[in-house]
Order: structure tokens, then C-alpha cells, then sequence
């Protein structure tokens, strides 16, 4: 059976979780906005992975491919709101590097050249494209710069198997040794990524944690083994969103109707409050099918087709305003802060 199919059925048999009812529903203040994150690929990437957060694929259309221009428009909002205060900014997809082709004008190195004028850039990829001359290309860009460019690369197994079951192209090809073999591009030019992982982010907090060490020891053995052993790796939990809901099924995780989260919650169980929270500290910036670019809660929840109240405006002064946590993202939020993970941003 194809494994779509199988995934389709599990879907058939999903466990519901409801907790209670949404009245008196958290709300998270901005707190400040250290982070910008963008969909500067819309969700068009060179992979068609199974789980992807934000069904993101060759001919995904969930968000489009943003103009340099629109970039600009949106770094120039958030350096007018932080009145000279630094923020970071976040490139993410769909698959980053698909910007430098010629079919995108090569603009990927303008957009990062913007980026960098008004802070320091983290790019989400997952490494494929990332051939020498395009890190020559970034390289150079960052040596211009006051700012710096960091890289964080997606890999869902600490051996071919695992990641080869869910990590893939069209057709299902395989993408393990290619991504190993970018990581040593990258080495080659000095840049040493952190490897992001998923993890299961809900249950009981002891399983999360001892689940999420486990997996941080396999990889650190599997990086060693492939030479690899100076990169570090980050844990990030599973999200009830886009192809991800699948994953949860072969795991046994319930899904989540109404996250029921009150702030009365959130004084109570997490250690710092909002501050874990990166709609207290970030917003995001997309664009949608119909070609109109606008601002999202987070990271996690970027486009309206993904949640339609997760759309703020237009313009970043109606995204400044506080935001309900009335998504069922918001639950792996909420135990993430609770086992004190906290949470910075969204798969690729
Ligand atoms: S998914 Fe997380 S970051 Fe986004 S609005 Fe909900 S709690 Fe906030």
C-alpha cells in the first residue's frame, strides 16, 4: 500500500482529544518583537515530505513565493515598530534555497542581502540545494555584513531508515545521504548548522523529556559516525497541522479539538509565563494564493487556509494587538512550556 494511502487510513481511525470548553480563552500580549519570520518560498520546496507542518511540496500553493519588495516592506514595519530595538529574522518554507534558481530570478541572495541590513538571519532549510557556489554566494554576503547568518537543516531519523520513511522527494526518493552530504558542504565552508529534529511533544512530560533525550543521543552518535560529530542538534515537537497530523496517528497521539489553555494555565503550570511563548515574541509574514502578503500570530500558523483567525492584517499594526490560544498548535505550545522546552519556530 502506498504509504499516503496507509497514512489516509490511520487517519480514519483518529483519537480526539477535547479539553475544556474555549471559554475564557488565553490571551498572549506582544511582549516584544524579537523575531520576524518569513515564508519567503511560500510552501514551494524540492521535497514532498509526509509530514510536512505546512503541506508544503513542488506544487503546494498554500502560500506563494514573496518579491524581494515585499520582503523589504515587512523588514521596514518591524524596524519602525522596535524604534531601533535589534530583532532577528527567520527564513522558512517550502524549502528556502528553491529562491536562487534562475525560474526565481536568483533572488534568494538579494532577499538575504536585505535581511541582513537590518539584523542577524537564520535560514531553515533542508540543505539539499545548498551546492558551493551558492554558499560561496551566501558567504560572501555575510562577510559584508554586521550580521551574521546562521542554518538550521531538517533531518527526521538518525539513520537512512527513518528519515527515508518520511523525508522524501516526489515519488518517494530517498533524501538521508543527500542531506549528509550538505552537511559537509557546509563544514567545507565553515558553517556549522544545527540539525533540527521532531519529536513527540505531547503526554506525559517525563515521556516527552526521556523520549527527546534518547533521540538527542542517537543523533549525536549518528553525526559522529558520518564525521560530523562538532554539529549540534535541536528538538522540536510534533504539531497537529498539515501532513504532520499523520505522524501523530503511527504514534498513538490523540488530536486535539479545543485546546481549553485559560492564562489562569498558564500562570499556573509553565515556569515563565508568556515568555515561552513565540507569539509573545515573534509574528510571522506570508503570502497568500491570491497574491495579497500579510502578517500570522507565529510561525507555526502562517496562512489562512491553515487557520483562518491566525491572519492578523495587512499591515503589522493590526499584528501587534494580543492573540488568542485557541488553536489546537497552541496545546503543544502550552506543554512545551510546561516541561520547560519552550518553543522558537516552525519545521520546514
Ligand atoms: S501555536 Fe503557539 S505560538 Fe502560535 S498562537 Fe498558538 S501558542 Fe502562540
Amino acid at each position: 500500500m502506498h504509504r499516503h494511502e496507509n497514512s489516509l487510513n490511520l487517519l480514519a481511525q483518529r483519537k480526539v482529544t477535547k479539553y475544556r470548553p474555549p471559554d475564557r480563552t488565553a490571551r498572549i500580549p506582544l511582549l516584544s518583537l524579537d523575531w520576524l519570520w518569513v515564508y519567503i518560498p511560500g510552501t514551494l520546496c524540492n521535497l514532498q515530505c509526509g509530514h510536512c507542518l505546512v503541506s508544503a511540496g513542488p506544487d503546494s500553493r498554500i502560500l506563494l513565493p514573496m518579491e524581494v519588495e515585499e520582503l523589504a516592506k515587512a523588514l521596514e514595519e518591524v524596524a519602525e515598530y522596535q524604534e531601533g530595538h535589534p530583532f532577528q529574522i527567520g527564513f522558512t518554507g517550502g524549502e528556502v534555497l528553491i529562491l536562487k534558481s534562475k525560474r526565481f530570478g536568483r533572488r534568494l541572495f538579494p532577499m538575504v542581502e536585505k535581511a541582513l541590513e537590518f539584523g542577524d538571519l537564520l535560514i531553515l532549510t533542508n540543505g539539499i540545494l545548498a551546492d558551493h557556489d551558492t554558499l560561496d554566494a551566501l558567504v560572501e554576503l555575510e562577510e559584508r555584513s554586521s550580521h551574521s547568518i546562521t542554518y538550521r537543516i531538517s533531518l527526521d531519523g538518525s539513520n537512512a531508515k527513518e528519515n527515508d520513511a518520511i523525508r522524501y522527494y516526489l515519488r518517494q526518493r530517498p533524501t538521508f545521504h543527500l542531506i549528509i552530504e550538505s552537511l559537509h558542504r557546509f563544514l567545507e565552508h565553515g558553517i556549522h548548522p544545527v540539525i533540527a529534529y521532531t519529536y513527540e511533544g505531547t503526554g506525559k512530560a517525563r515521556d516527552v523529556l526521556n523520549r527527546k533525550e534518547t533521540l538527542g543521543k542517537g543523533y549525536k552518535r549518528m553525526l559522529r559516525k558520518f564525521g560530523l560529530g562538532s554539529l549540534e542538534s535541536w528538538g522540536i515537537p510534533f504539531f497537529d497541522q498539515g501532513y504532520e497530523t499523520r505522524r501523530r496517528n503511527t504514534f498513538g497521539l490523540s488530536h486535539i479539538e479545543s485546546p481549553g489553555i485559560t492564562n489562569h494555565c498558564i500562570d499556573a503550570y509553565t515556569n515563565q509565563g508568556f515568555e515561552q511563548f513565540q507569539c509573545s515574541y515573534s509574528r510571522s509574514f506570508g503570502k497568500e494564493p491570491d497574491g495579497e502578503s500579510g502578517w500570522y500570530k507565529c510561525a507555526v500558523l502562517p496562512a489562512k487556509s491553515i487557520a483562518a483567525d491566525a491572519y492578523l492584517g495587512k499591515s503589522l499594526k493590526r499584528a501587534v494587538r494580543e492573540v488568542k490560544l485557541n488553536h489546537p498548535q497552541c496545546i503543544t505550545c502550552f506543554h512545551a512550556a510546561t516541561q520547560g522546552i519552550g518553543m522558537s519556530c516552525s519545521g520546514n
